[in-house]
């Protein structure tokens, strides 16, 4: 494993096989692809954006940003390819996706390695990632069984009900960057499992896995068509949302774009789910077991740089344990290993983008402001050799008020923030 900053580590083995799998457009700073009916093509995209690597600073590739023909001609693919897909009996789609389980353990590593590369958070963490997503394909392989139907006997006076499950159609997922692999993982596995014929926006910021993944589904046998991938922005999610083809839509990202997402697609006769973002609180009470809590909260609010939606952002601390816990978050939260994630002892890597990274900060300027007590201050923290990177470090807020903007905003960064309160019905 290497610690800089492009593709030339390879933990998981064969860097040759991986070359060749992902072609030259995710290898380079060249041009990152859509991928349409079984080919990665240019189409008609004319805008592009760079893709970054947050540990060095350089730009790594530049990925098209779709435009409405651009996801016409994804539909249209994956619409032609609905019929047949949808006759393959379940067993037999279920077969390409075991083959797909196959090539995903075995580009696990290559997929940890991208996710790094692109989005910043440690080795390890991406693997856990790319793990959770393949318990996804796991239970998808089990598609023959999820599908069965229920018959009911005599519902009324010589009425009989059974119900069955057929796919929609076109369904599309539209990702956040936080999780390239695990969260269209949740999606694209059982919708074509479940024969609907599917067409990917992963998030711009990090784009490449996508890619990977779709050469491995191809590979498994997947007819072309079924899954297509769509880089863009808000261009392309719209003509999503608008588009009569598109049956469903699946969103995952921040709230105010969540909400945009469920409001557009039903206003549209589409099934939306929406899944927003997140300010999770732990409450610590005075008995608990205090290295128990301080590992739990150093792991939750710092681990993926707290670019998790299920991130511990606001430690509500009962009674006495707040004097006894702060000084020990503290400590840790100083000595935390900031480094570029690829490094084996990194326990935090950068932050995704600048514009993330000066958003995070100017929030905890807007602390100060606020007036909580800036126990431990990340900012402007220095990653020997890096110096072009995203890095900050850890921040610990103490004395924090529901009243404040660092308490009820989602900052998305390493930045905890601890309430004071007198018992369990003030928490
Ligand atoms: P985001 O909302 O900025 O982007 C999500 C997707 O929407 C991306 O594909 C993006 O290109 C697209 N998008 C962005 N702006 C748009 C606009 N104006 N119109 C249409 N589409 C737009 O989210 P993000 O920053 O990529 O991800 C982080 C957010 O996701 C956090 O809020 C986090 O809590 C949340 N999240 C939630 C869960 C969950 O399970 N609830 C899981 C992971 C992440």
């Amino acid at each position: 494993m290497c610690a800089c900053g492009d593709i030339v580590g390879n933990p998981g083995g064969d860097l040759a096989a991986l070359a060749e799998t992902l072609g030259p457009s995710t290898m380079s700073t060249a041009q990152i692809q859509h991928f349409i009916n079984g080919q990665r093509t240019r189409v008609s995209s004319a805008r592009t954006q760079d893709v970054f690597n947050p540990a060095t600073g350089a730009v790594t590739g530049r990925v098209m940003l779709g435009s409405r023909s651009d996801v016409d001609a994804a539909v249209a693919a994956a619409k032609a390819a609905f019929p047949a897909w949808a006759d393959t009996p379940p067993i037999r789609r279920a077969r390409v996706l075991f083959k797909f389980l196959e090539l995903l353990n075995h580009h696990k590593d290559n997929l940890a390695e991208m996710i790094t590369r692109e989005h910043g958070k440690v080795f390890t963490d991406a693997q856990g990632e790319v793990s959770r997503g393949i318990d996804i394909v796991e239970f998808a392989c089990g598609i023959p069984q999820l599908l069965k139907g229920d018959f009911t006997d005599q519902v009324s006076t010589g009425i009989d009900n059974w119900t069955f499950r057929q796919p929609l159609g076109v369904v599309a997922g539209i990702t956040p960057f936080n999780f390239p692999v695990m969260v269209p993982m949740w999606m694209f596995p059982l919708a074509i499992a479940a024969g609907n014929t599917f067409v990917l926006k992963p998030s711009p910021i990090d784009p490449s896995t996508s890619l990977l993944v779709a050469d491995l589904l191809k590979q498994a046998g997947l007819p072309d068509g079924v899954f297509n991938v769509v880089h863009g922005d808000k261009e392309a999610v719209d003509a999503l949302l608008d588009h009569p083809d598109v049956k469903a839509v699946s969103f995952v990202g921040s709230t105010p774009i969540a909400n945009y997402i469920y409001e557009t697609g039903a206003r549209h006769g589409k099934r939306v789910q929406a899944l927003g973002g997140a300010k999770n609180h732990m409450v610590v009470m005075p008995d608990a077991d205090l290295d128990q809590a301080v590992d739990a909260l150093i792991g939750s609010a710092y681990g993926s740089a707290g670019e998790r939606c299920m991130a511990i952002s606001v430690a509500v601390l009962v009674g006495d344990v707040g004097d006894k816990i702060v000084p020990r978050l503290a400590e840790r939260a100083k000595t935390l290993k900031i480094k570029n994630g690829m490094e084996l002892d990194a326990e935090m890597g950068p932050i995704v983008t600048r514009q993330a990274l000066d958003r995070i900060e100017s929030y905890i300027a807007l602390g100060v402001e606020e007036g909580a007590k800036l126990v431990v201050d990340g900012r402007g923290a220095k990653v020997p050799g890096h110096e072009g990177g995203f890095f900050t470090g850890g921040t610990l807020f103490d004395q924090v008020k529901p009243s404040m903007r660092i308490y009820s905003d989602e900052i998305f960064g390493p930045v905890l923030s601890c309430v004071r309160v007198k018992d369990l019905a003030e928490a």
